[in-house]
């Protein structure tokens, strides 16, 4: 795939794989790829990349991209390719049949985390006023849908404060529930930086990250905490702060509401919260919480970074809540060098989010029942928009088996694999009237569709990405559509076939509607872009270059922009180990391959880790005499799967892993329904299973 010959020209564009939003030069020769060079002008990367920006793009060109359109009446049917008029006329006639049977709330889409800001913002346009109704989502939901409730309650911004390049001011790095160095390797790299110049480490979480094991100046705790239970422990780290006097009193006095902190220090002080006291829950010893505790809290800058070991948890917004909580309470906001910083996993899920991919709020995280910011949307879409918040993906679910919910467009994101219990998600799909899948290969969900069309990749558009800093990157046309549209013209193509007219000759224009509707974003254009390369948002007349780092003055949070401590009472997850499923399976990420490995499966990055193996503790594996590449069955109580076994030390006894970047592994066939209380983000972190020696499948 790789062609080394002397390129020709170079189109600058940034990767589609995670959300460090690293520039490449894109390297010509002809109209063929010959190279991605990492850009030393990347304001995210500054020249550096990793092994999949680097080397994973020819899934771009592989020959199992959808080249046409194709329809069927019922998914028993072979596919039939088509023209584009045809299935976009098929695809419309559909949903106005549906529509006009069983009504405006019939049917909704799913917009995508790899797809460009213009084309998030697009779908849910379409959604908004073409479908008339709120019934859009985006795959945020399954990753950092409580990274955008928890901030927005207590900072008052549904994104992390900090730039990358902040890291190399702080002090103490507090990692929670992520691996940068697999999932973010450019962050991962720039934070091993940091620490080979003495600054200290502290890492919660279930596994040994490869983070410990840097060699480094200063010195680092590993807090192995239980799957579930990071509420408790950062509330353990709280309580230590606040009753062993480190509060930074000036910092709370004059940026946060006093009256949400002296309810929150009431809560926190209570001995149930000591670490002798939650030591039985999350299994940590207590010296060991109260030593990360007080190295964080004496940092000059203490800084937190975090994943989806967060997130991905019936509890997953009340830990940002308490993650917000600790930084606060230490005055670790607002300046270089700290902060509360998401480490997002896909390109663009600041983006999709920022776009109003949710239900409830339109672009800009305006809330749906606002009427001053409704009327700003109506007059320039020219619609009356429904002011009641719409369908989650997971209702989307239940109202497909129910028979509320008849018809679906996905663009971008293969559900069916990547959503937690698979039956579940492929009994509501096959119970749908019409599903209509727009993505870049026949992927899972694609079997239960009657209607598809072809995507098109980040090298064959022009649009942007939002990094995980809020950093706005051009995204560059490199090679024309394989199929000879961008994602946006196929939305663009759906609406007016519903009746709905848009018209757009390039992304800049569709850019230049978000700005004029979306405050954070209103002085960000594409010749800015050009002009500063990159533009972290808010943008606007207050910050007209962006902002690099939030809240230095205020938060956007109340009359007197105060930040809000949150009261967070940890509640146990109901998935719960016993005598049948007496181990907590988590996962996580590989460095060569990326998320369900749609793309990276079809690159020569396959030959670095071609399937996923379940890692257990020797002394779990003992007991049940397994050895390093024995096959195992695993069962949880939503169903079973078969990996092969790695014995490992970065294991606890109790805590089994594995990572879901083959649809064969069935990670997700195992995982159960359990989600976030605010935000219904699934429970992929934790699910009970029993793990035993079978005979090779
Ligand atoms: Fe792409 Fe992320 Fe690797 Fe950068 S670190 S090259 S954005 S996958």
């Amino acid at each position: 795939v790789i062609d080394m010959g002397q390129p020709e020209h170079s189109v600058t564009t940034t990767c589609a794989y995670c959300g460090v939003g690293c520039s490449f030069n894109a390297e010509m020769k002809g109209d063929k790829l010959v190279r991605m060079v990492p850009a030393k002008n990347g304001d995210a990367n500054h020249g550096h990349s990793c092994v999949k920006g680097r080397f994973a793009f020819g899934y771009a060109t592989h020959k199992d991209r959808i080249k046409a359109p194709m329809i069927r009446d019922s998914i028993d049917q072979p596919w039939k390719e088509v023209s584009w008029e045809e299935a976009i006329g098929f695809a419309a006639k559909r949903l106005k049949d549906i529509q006009a049977q069983y009504g405006r709330e019939s049917i909704g889409g799913i917009t995508s985390s790899r797809c460009t800001n213009e084309e998030t913002y697009l779908v849910q346009k379409l959604i908004r006023a073409a479908f008339g109704n709120n019934n859009t989502d985006t795959c945020a939901r399954v990753c950092h849908s409580p990274t955008g409730y928890g901030l927005k309650q207590t900072l008052g911004e549904s994104a992390g404060t900090q730039t990358f390049d902040s890291v190399m001011f702080s002090d103490c790095i507090l990692v929670i529930g992520a691996n940068p160095t697999d999932a973010h390797p450019v962050f991962g790299s720039l934070m091993r930086r940091r620490l080979r110049e003495g600054a200290s480490l502290i890492v919660a979480d279930p596994r040994e990250i490869d983070l410990l094991s840097t060699p480094h100046l200063g010195d680092s705790t590993h807090l192995p905490l239980r799957p579930g239970t990071n509420v408790a422990m950062v509330n353990a780290l709280a309580h230590v702060v606040v009753t062993e006097g480190y509060e930074d009193k000036e910092f709370i006095a004059s940026r946060c509401d006093t009256k949400a902190y002296a309810k929150w220090r009431e809560f926190i002080i209570d001995e149930r919260h000591a670490p002798e006291n939650v030591e039985e829950i999350t299994g940590v010893k207590a010296e060991k919480v109260r030593e990360a505790a007080r190295k964080f809290a004496t940092a000059k800058n203490a800084s937190i970074y975090y994943g989806l070991g967060v997130t991905e948890h019936s509890q997953g917004s009340t830990t940002v809540m308490g993650i917000a909580n600790l930084a606060l309470a230490t005055g670790n906001i607002g300046r270089e060098g700290v902060g509360v910083n998401p480490l997002r996993g896909q390109n663009n899920v600041q983006g999709s989010c920022d776009m109003g991919s949710f239900p409830h709020e339109l672009p800009g995280y305006q809330h749906v029942s606002d009427a001053v910011a409704r009327a700003r949307f109506e007059k320039v879409w020219g619609v009356e928009l429904d002011d009641e918040p719409g369908l989650r993906i997971p209702n989307m679910f239940d109202a497909a088996l129910s028979g509320e919910f008849r018809a679906m467009y996905v663009q971008g994101e293969d559900i069916a694999q990547s959503d937690p219990n698979t039956q579940h998600v492929e009994a509501a799909l096959a119970a749908l009237d019409c599903l209509i899948v727009q993505d870049i290969f026949l992927n899972e969900t694609a079997k239960f569709a009657h209607v598809l069309l072809p995507g098109s990749t980040f090298l064959e558009k022009n649009g942007t990405f939002t990094n995980a800093e809020r950093r706005i990157n051009r995204v560059r046309k490199v090679m024309a559509p394989i199929a000879g549209k961008e994602d946006w013209e196929v939305t663009v193509d759906l609406a007016n076939a519903l009746g709905y007219p848009m018209s757009y000759s390039h992304p800049s224009e569709i850019m230049d509607e978000i700005a004029s509707l979306t405050p954070s974003f209103a002085n960000v254009s594409y010749a800015k872009l050009e002009e500063q390369g990159s533009l972290q948002w808010p943008c606007n007349d207050e910050f007209p270059m962006g902002s690099p780092i939030m809240h230095t003055e205020s938060f956007p949070i109340g009359e007197e922009g105060k930040a809000k401590f949150a009261v967070t009472e940890f509640v146990p997850t109901t998935e719960r180990a016993n005598s049948r499923f007496p181990l907590l399976l988590t996962t996580g990420r590989i460095l060569s391959q990326y998320n369900v490995g749609a793309q990276t499966r079809r690159t020569e990055n396959q030959a670095w880790h071609d399937e996923d193996i379940l890692e257990l503790h020797p002394h779990d594996a003992e007991e049940r005499g397994i050895k390093t590449g024995d096959w195992l069955g695993i069962t949880s109580r939503a169903g079973q799967t078969v990996l092969r076994a790695r014995v490992s030390e970065r294991m606890q006894p109790g805590v089994v892993y594995t990572t879901f970047h083959h649809p064969g592994s069935g990670a997700n066939v195992i995982t159960t329904n359990n989600s976030d209380w605010a935000t219904n983000c699934p429970e992929y972190k934790v699910t009970a299973v029993q793990v035993e020696k079978v005979s090779q499948p």
